[in-house]
């Protein structure tokens, strides 16, 4: 499941593989845009990562945008190298002048856009343009992100808000569970009754997890890997209560949790 860290990683690969080359043949299946395609010849010039979206920009003003959702990833392939997925789950096929092929797998988004006019910027998604700041940006301004989860509709959980890409963008499921054990901070209370000193430090604690994992060919939030992600019965690292697991929160995926470390209601 690709979170932030994940992202950024694939987006420096793409980046390195082909920034300054030459667009020799560019694919992209299902468009609901249909936005005219960068051409063979135009020139790829960046590729970043923001949040848990990648995008491709070209010297014609184009900008490929996918999101990865749960199943969406990008390879880079050598010249004549198979491909690990079926050709058939491919969204975006970018290759360039030395044989060199990005391929963009089960992106659930994977999209052209332009600029209105020419010189003007390109414009994201909706998505992409409220996206809050960039936690694995290591200059991230991280005063900016606990303001911005006021905006945050109904009665959220601490979970809900640390997904919410709004608030800050990077946090998938995994960090999720994990930044709440080490903040002590149970996954479902609601982030009404957190005050500002806890919420501050939950997003101090994503930011080091995230760039912290931008290197790394393995997750490591604790020790040599996971606190309580994947770990429900197991003990606590810090205290030896079993783990416990839950399916709920808006997102409907796994979320685990300590039940001593982290108690549902803060103790008086
Ligand atoms: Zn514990």
């Amino acid at each position: 499941m690709p979170e932030g860290d994940t992202i950024h990683k694939w987006a420096r690969r793409l980046d390195a593989a082909l920034t300054g080359h030459t667009v020799t043949r560019f694919e992209l299946r299902r468009d609901p845009r249909g936005n005219r395609l960068p051409e063979r010849g135009v020139t790829v010039t960046g590729v970043e990562a923001r949040g848990k979206h990648l995008l491709v920009c070209f010297d014609d003003g184009a900008m490929l945008h996918t999101h990865m959702e749960l199943h969406g990833r990008w390879d880079v392939y050598r010249r004549g190298q198979r491909w690990r997925h079926p050709a058939h789950t491919a969204r975006a096929v970018i290759e360039i002048d030395d044989g060199t092929a990005a391929v963009c797998f089960n992106a659930p988004i994977a999209e052209v856009r332009r600029a209105a006019r020419p010189g003007a910027p390109t414009r994201g998604s909706r998505a992409l343009d409220a996206l809050g700041p960039d936690l694995c940006d290591p200059d991230v301004d991280l005063d900016a992100i606990v303001p911005r989860a006021a905006t945050t509709d109904g009665a959220p959980t601490v979970g809900d808000v640390l997904l919410d890409q709004r608030v800050a963008a990077g946090i998938g499921n995994v960090f999720k569970s994990e930044i709440c054990w080490a903040r002590r901070v149970h996954p479902f209370a609601t982030w009404s009754s957190t005050d500002d000193a806890s919420r501050r430090a939950l997003y101090d604690t994503a930011h080091a997890m995230l760039v912290a994992n931008l290197d790394t060919a393995r997750r490591i939030t604790f020790r040599d890997g996971l606190a309580v992600y994947g770990k429900a019965g197991r003990p606590c690292p810090r205290c030896r209560t079993p783990i416990a697991q839950a399916y709920g929160g808006d997102t409907d995926r796994t979320t685990f949790w300590c039940p001593t470390c982290q108690p549902e209601a803060e103790k008086d």
